[in-house]
């Protein structure tokens, strides 16, 4: 991976405003959410400097001093949440994006009423039944969304799928289309009545995710480089 964060950031600009306009949308309305797991505190602020607004973290402990570090930043949390540390990622994180059980929801609506918040979150999708990964199947996705109706604390905004690997991002396709399909019908039903959001694609796949709709794209190998023997 070549050149510096700034050049990365523009190139992955770039390649979401071709997709877009391919798609007959606005690159404005695409979130460019920068993933930081493993990365250090000096590159996440060069891509703040390149313009980036929104970070992704999937550790609460390893958010701690990045969060610290760029306090103004808008801070999504990616990751598998422990429900004992709700409490830590409603006072560090903007955004809860993987929220995939009714428990986390309820537990995270109350650390943030606590915390006198109001979380936006996302509901996390296991789109292809994948054992032992995170993401509530599709057909529980109705139950969630009604036990989020009235909840104070949270508002739920939207979706957020990760796709089975991939060598060619074309295979995702199918699976950024029906979580776009799960979106339209839950917002038509009025359960999902307040969502406008839908996180999907990574960095081998995100234009194929910002052609089939999303709103956020998830970026970390394509921004910062490759995790080198780092989790995750
Ligand atoms: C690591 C991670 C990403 C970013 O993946 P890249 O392939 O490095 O772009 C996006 N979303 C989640 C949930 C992740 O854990």
């Amino acid at each position: 991976m070549g050149g510096g964060v700034r050049e990365n950031v523009e190139r992955v600009r770039e390649r979401i405003e071709r997709a877009a306009a391919r798609s007959g949308r606005r690159a404005a309305d695409i979130r460019l959410v920068a993933v930081t797991k493993g990365v250090s505190v000096d590159l996440i602020l060069e891509a703040q400097e390149a313009g980036v607004a929104a970070f992704g973290e999937n550790y609460v402990q390893e958010a701690e001093p990045k969060v610290r570090a760029l306090p103004a930043a808008e801070w999504h949390f990616i990751g598998a949440l422990q429900r004992n540390k709700a409490g830590r990622a409603v006072r560090l994180f903007s955004w809860i994006q993987s929220v995939d059980s009714p428990r986390l929801l309820f537990e995270i609506a109350g650390r943030a009423r606590a915390a006198g918040k109001m979380i936006p979150v996302l509901i996390e999708v296991n789109l292809a039944g994948e054992k032992g990964k995170a993401g509530i199947p599709p057909e529980r996705l109705p139950e969630l969304l009604a036990a989020a109706a009235g909840l104070s604390g949270v508002s739920v905004r939207g979706l957020m799928a990760i796709p089975p690997p991939a060598g060619d991002p074309e295979e995702s396709r199918p699976y950024f289309a029906r979580l776009a399909r799960l979106f339209r019908d839950a917002v038509a039903s009025g359960a999902g009545a307040g969502m406008t959001e839908l996180s999907m694609g990574m960095s081998n796949d995100f234009e194929v995710a910002v052609e089939e709709g999303a709103t956020m794209v998830r970026v970390g190998t394509a921004l910062f480089g490759r995790r080198a023997g780092r989790m995750g």
